[in-house]
């Protein structure tokens, strides 16, 4: 192990601890949230993007305060403001650009087409963003897909890949309720909404009496952002953070029977598949049965955090490594989070994206400009910090075929 040496904790970090007895948890209802960490001033957006260094610097900050309900296992921003969001057509969160994420999902699609018979169906995706793992689902099973987003952005997909696909730009809610959809999916917005709930809810209510249809939801797992300390998976855009335990009681509360419950993504998302059958008739898995590994995941997410904040000041402080240049790759939320809460201004100037969308924008809060893989060729890093280590592969070869000699490090 790297032998670290103490560094000042950021100013906008804090670990303390206290009851709010008065807040009522999203999740489940039930009185008293633990606060256990705490973020000021970080960025209200992480995929918004933002044209300029200025705009950057100076975009809306707000504070991201942890607590965590001992009931249900869930974990809330409980300072959250749903009105500084905008999830527009400026909101840029696709890693679509990605073969290994669109390696991932494609297998995904086609694990659940054969697993629950989605052929000639109609799929009705909550939070599609651009729509690309819908039109996936629709090739596949020759299956017809309703996908709704404030954020989609029309165009961005061939015309070829949208047959039978129609998108609506705005947020799911009650007056959907006449869309007779065989699945409904929801895959990484679930974190977005805080009133998980209500949502669920909601949700139930208009499936009506279809008892058939297929629910199948997807969202990080907060478990192993807890045990790993990684400060850079907790930011102001997820208010809400899950285990499968505690997605798994959502479902059951909200009149969802629970049909597989499981990690994907080397270990990084939950996969649910449910139907609407009330909640209690099926079997409890495993999976769900996860309390005592949360309540020490976060006793000891103190420690964790403290040792990555270490870790990650000594590799990048300029007083250790003064004339190194280093580079982040991968410019979304992760990047974000991380560059906010060490407080980098200066260290590092640019961030890596292979999205052609983001390059030429601006990191909000700390301001560096993201650039294209190309731009390495030239700049030479010393050293290039990949934010998500399921793409080290990729990355890795992509730097090769650049013929650009680096150290890779990653999160
Ligand atoms: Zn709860």
């Amino acid at each position: 192990m790297m032998l670290i040496k103490e560094m000042k904790m950021p100013s906008c970090v804090s670990f303390d601890r206290y009851e709010l007895s008065e807040q009522i948890c999203p999740n489940c209802n039930g009185h008293g949230l633990s606060v256990f960490y705490t973020v000021t001033n970080t960025p209200v957006h992480s995929c918004l993007l933002m044209s300029s260094k200025d705009e950057a610097l100076n975009y809306p900050t707000a504070s991201l305060q942890l607590g965590f309900c001992w009931r249900c296992g869930f974990v809330t921003n409980t300072k959250f403001d749903p009105k500084v969001h905008e999830y527009s057509s400026r909101y840029e969160e696709t890693q679509g650009f990605s073969e290994c994420f669109n390696t991932f999902a494609s297998s995904l699609a086609e694990r659940i087409i054969k697993k629950y018979g989605i052929y000639n169906k109609t799929i009705l995706e909550i939070g599609c963003g651009k729509g690309q793992f819908l039109a996936t689902m629709c090739r596949l099973g020759d299956n017809k897909g309703i996908g709704i987003d404030p954020a989609y952005v029309p165009d961005r997909n061939p015309a070829r890949d949208l047959q039978g696909v129609e998108f609506m730009q705005e947020f799911y809610s009650e007056k959907h309720a006449d869309i007779d959809a065989d699945v409904i999916c929801c895959r990484h917005t679930l974190e977005h909404i805080e009133p998980t709930w209500k949502f669920l809810t909601m949700l139930r209510k208009t499936i009506g009496p279809r008892q058939k249809t297929l629910i199948f939801f997807e969202v990080p797992d907060v478990m192993c952002v807890l045990e790993e300390g990684r400060f850079w998976d907790i930011y102001y855009e997820h208010c809400t953070y899950f285990t499968a335990g505690s997605l798994a009681k959502l479902f059951r509360a909200t009149g969802f029977d629970i049909d597989d419950l499981y990690l994907d993504y080397d270990g990084q998302y939950i996969i649910v598949t449910a139907f609407a059958t009330g909640g209690t008739s099926s079997p409890y898995l495993e999976e769900e049965k996860d309390m005592p590994h949360m309540l020490k995941a976060i006793e000891n997410f103190h420690d964790r955090c403290i040792y990555t904040i270490n870790y990650w000041q000594n590799m990048i402080g300029k007083d250790a490594h003064p004339a190194e240049k280093i580079v982040l790759w991968g410019s979304g939320s992760k990047a974000v989070a991380f560059l906010n809460t060490l407080e980098v201004k200066n260290q590092i100037d640019h961030v890596v994206d292979i999205n052609p969308y983001r390059q030429g924008k601006y990191i909000p809060g700390t301001g560096q400009r993201i650039v294209s893989p190309e731009f390495l060729k030239e700049y030479q890093p010393d050293k290039v910090i990949i934010m998500n280590p399921v793409y080290h592969g990729e990355i890795a070869e992509m730097i090769a075929d650049l013929n650009v000699t680096t150290e890779l490090l990653t999160v």
